[in-house]
């Protein structure tokens, strides 16, 4: 019996690996890096195993070793929609179709944007929703984050490493949880701008000017990027009906989650959870 599994953060990793070791034929879908979301995260606390914590990047690369280690197939497209026809589940990538018996859907969520009014077409690529790869070759640069939850403060935390960082909040009260908020107020080189409100970013001089108001009076921040962290949405590819019907179709982790219990330990408890419901069904029917 085939399974396909599309997205490989913490939900599609633990399914695809307890359906392998059930026996099933797996392939893992996957549109960019395996290991998901918490590539951006600075320090996971939270998860069993790690008492010291684990960078979000080695915990990727830790999941990649365990995938590649039971040999299970990884493909690497975008799928644009899912189908049932003809008794069989119908994936649709960029280029290709791909059919299964059995499918699980763990695309985790997406980041949620400002509108495209706000931010003048030259400014566009100097704002970014997610860091993993600017991290990387920020250095000595100005960065505002705009947010006041767990994202916008992790974010802050990983860039100060390199950068001088503005934590631009609406509000005057962080929503993140206190170890973020204390670990932020702890580093000199993170300043926290509250009851801001954006207005406009525009791009001047090789600088992003981020045009806001605070207590009614204009404010300008200049800054070489912006990183906007103000929420993330389920980010689901097209499923059609009768698919959404079938109870061949699971949705795990985050995209099935609401908001404030996305963590990675209960999208793994869904993907072991959904890997244990396929096994245990009877499949005689099909
Ligand atoms: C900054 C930050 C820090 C965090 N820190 C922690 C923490 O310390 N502890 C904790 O428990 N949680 C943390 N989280 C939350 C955690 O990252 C998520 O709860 C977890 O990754 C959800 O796992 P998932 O497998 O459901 O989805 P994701 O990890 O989002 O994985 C979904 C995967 O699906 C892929 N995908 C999406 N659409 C498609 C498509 N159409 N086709 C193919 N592939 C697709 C994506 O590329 C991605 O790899 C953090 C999140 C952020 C943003």
């Amino acid at each position: 019996m085939k399974v396909i599994i599309i997205g490989a953060g913490p939900a599609g990793s633990t399914a695809a690996i307890q359906l392998w070791r059930f026996g099933f034929d797996v392939e893992l879908i996957e549109r960019n890096r395996i290991g998901g979301l918490l590539q951006n995260a600075n320090l996971i606390e939270n998860y069993l195993g790690f008492p010291e914590g684990i960078s979000g990047e080695m915990f990727c690369e830790l999941i990649k070793e365990q995938i590649y280690k039971f040999g299970i197939n990884v493909f690497f497209d975008e799928v644009m929609k899912i189908e049932f026809i003809d008794n069989k589940i119908i994936v649709n990538l960029t280029k290709d179709i791909k059919k299964c018996d059995i499918c699980i859907v763990a695309t985790g969520t997406k980041p949620i944007q400002l509108s495209k009014e706000i931010i003048e077409e030259e400014a566009r690529k100097y704002v970014f929703y997610e860091i993993s790869n600017i991290k990387h070759y920020t250095n000595n640069c100005k960065v505002a984050v705009l947010g006041s939850g767990d994202a916008a403060f992790d974010y802050a935390i990983s860039l100060s490493m390199k950068n001088t960082v503005s934590i631009i909040m609406r509000g005057d009260t962080p929503k993140a949880i206190r170890t973020l908020v204390d670990s932020c107020n702890k580093i000199n080189n993170i300043s926290l701008e509250k009851n801001i409100q954006l207005i406009k970013i525009i791009r001047i001089n090789d600088k992003l000017l981020l045009n806001c108001i605070k207590d009614r009076e204009l404010v300008n921040f200049e800054v070489d990027y912006l990183i906007v962290a103000i929420g993330r949405e389920k980010n689901l590819p097209e499923i059609s009906e009768k698919a959404l019907k079938t109870d061949r179709l699971f949705l795990i982790g985050d995209v099935a989650t609401e908001k404030n219990i996305r963590q990675a330990s209960i999208a793994a408890g869904h993907g072991m959870e959904a890997a244990i419901n396929v096994y245990l069904k009877n499949w005689n029917k099909l």
